[in-house]
């Protein structure tokens, strides 16, 4: 199905996580640790399974296994990151309905609806991100 509106094509499921991992942890992981318990002492941990773009890692300190996308609304969502972006914003900067934008892009409401629910979650925490 072709859609009206897209991201650019070279924004990329691998070039998203890549600037989400350099905004988070910095340009050379140096700011990479553990989310559970800090440390710094974390080692690489092969690929994401389903979406091979997302890098794991494990803690060598408590044996938490985690990603780039580990606490964010990203983390454990069922659509590609480029899709994740572009309902980000149709929602937050558009101000579409989850309905609006089920039909816009051809992803199914519940799985919008369940992803727009975590982005209002995160909202509370970004009050300057929450204005459409
Ligand atoms: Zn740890």
């Amino acid at each position: 199905m072709s859609r009206i509106i897209t991201l650019a094509p070279d924004m990329t499921n691998e070039r998203i996580a890549e600037m989400i991992r350099k905004a988070r942890w910095g340009k050379n992981l140096e700011r990479l640790e553990c989310p559970r318990c800090h440390s710094r002492d974390v080692i690489k941990y092969g690929r994401h399974k389903g979406k091979p773009y997302i890098q794991l890692y494990r803690c060598k300190s408590c044996g938490y296994k985690f990603n780039e996308l580990t606490g964010t609304p990203l983390s454990g969502i069922h659509i590609s990151l480029r899709d994740a972006m572009l309902i980000t914003y149709l929602y937050l900067k558009l101000g579409l309905s989850g309905l609006a934008i089920s039909r816009e892009l051809g992803i199914n409401k519940n799985t919008v609806q369940k992803f727009i629910r975590k982005l209002r979650e995160w909202a509370k925490f970004f009050p300057e991100h929450a204005e459409a």
